[in-house]
């Protein structure tokens, strides 16, 4: 179950999008991976997030095509734990020998202790909503592998980053934020796509939208995050489903997100929405 190949590859992907001079964004089939760092330290990298099943020698190749050959990051972070954010992650840990970050509220389903809830597929919108039954629910088992982030908001090997707890999507769901220039890993918070539909998803039709709906188990938490990453101003984000976004109309758009959240991202009806829609 874990490992079953989800039939779906957006246009853009396998192909790396440079973000800044240190992103490095791939999409993996409808997710995407981030490389952070130097280019010229191929030593000095990490990698955020960790793609689909069965996406470990692609993520692979595209390190050793950005950093070099035999190239290794220094550890991997996990926006969440979610299946299409952790696919490869017990392959690469393997293979790279180095250690996993995430969030303490997101370390039982990374350790073999809890479930996700299963999808909710009753979310209205969209074909992958419908989809969204095959996807595995299951936490995985790093064992030792993994590590809380640290409780001061750093970030092992990324020294200019910080971590923001921005829950709702799930309960330990982290965003990268780096100050210098505005830069925003955001995971799953929002994202740049409409997850639910399978065309938008195919053709990465740009659109800010909130988390996608099948799987966000805490709407009002949810809508709090984005009040959070809307108060950075971010110049560039990254974000786990869909192209980046930038500029104004990234301001623009997570400014309108923010107010109409209860129109834009919560579901007219499904099984984790509750009164605060209404
Ligand atoms: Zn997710
Ligand atoms: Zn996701």
């Amino acid at each position: 179950m874990k490992d079953r190949f989800i039939p779906v590859t957006s246009v853009a992907s396998g192909t790396e999008q440079p973000v800044a001079a240190d992103i490095h964004c791939l999409p993996i089939q409808v997710v995407n991976v981030c490389f952070v760092g130097d280019l010229n330290h191929p030593k000095d990298w990490v990698l955020v997030d960790a793609g689909m099943p069965k996406s470990a020698d692609d993520i692979i190749s595209a390190a050793e095509d950005l950093y070099g050959e035999r190239a290794a990051p220094k550890a991997i972070i996990l926006t969440h734990g979610h299946f299409d954010h952790v696919g490869a992650v017990e392959k690469l840990v393997d293979y790279w020998e180095v250690p996993v970050y995430a969030h303490e509220l997101e370390m039982p389903y990374l350790t073999g202790k809890k479930d996700y809830p299963e999808p909710d597929t009753s979310v209205d919108g969209g074909m992958v909503a419908k989809m969204s039954r095959i996807f595995p629910n299951e936490g995985i088992d790093l064992g030792e592998h993994v590590h809380p982030l640290p409780t001061d908001g750093t970030i092992p090997y990324m020294s200019e980053w910080k971590w923001l707890h921005t829950p709702g999507h799930t309960e330990g769901h982290v965003s990268l934020f780096r100050e210098k220039d505005r830069s925003l890993i955001v995971g799953d918070a929002f994202v740049t796509v409409k997850q639910e539909y399978l065309f938008k998803v195919l053709t990465q039709q740009q659109e800010l939208s909130g988390p996608p709906r099948y799987l966000t188990t805490d709407w009002k938490a949810a809508w709090d995050s984005i009040a959070k990453l809307e108060s950075l101003h971010p110049k560039v984000a990254v974000t786990g489903h869909g192209l980046p976004m930038a500029g104004a109309q990234l301001n623009e758009e997570l400014a309108i997100l923010n107010q109409e959240f209860d129109k834009i991202a919560i579901p007219e009806e499904g099984k984790f929405v509750d009164q605060e829609k209404n």
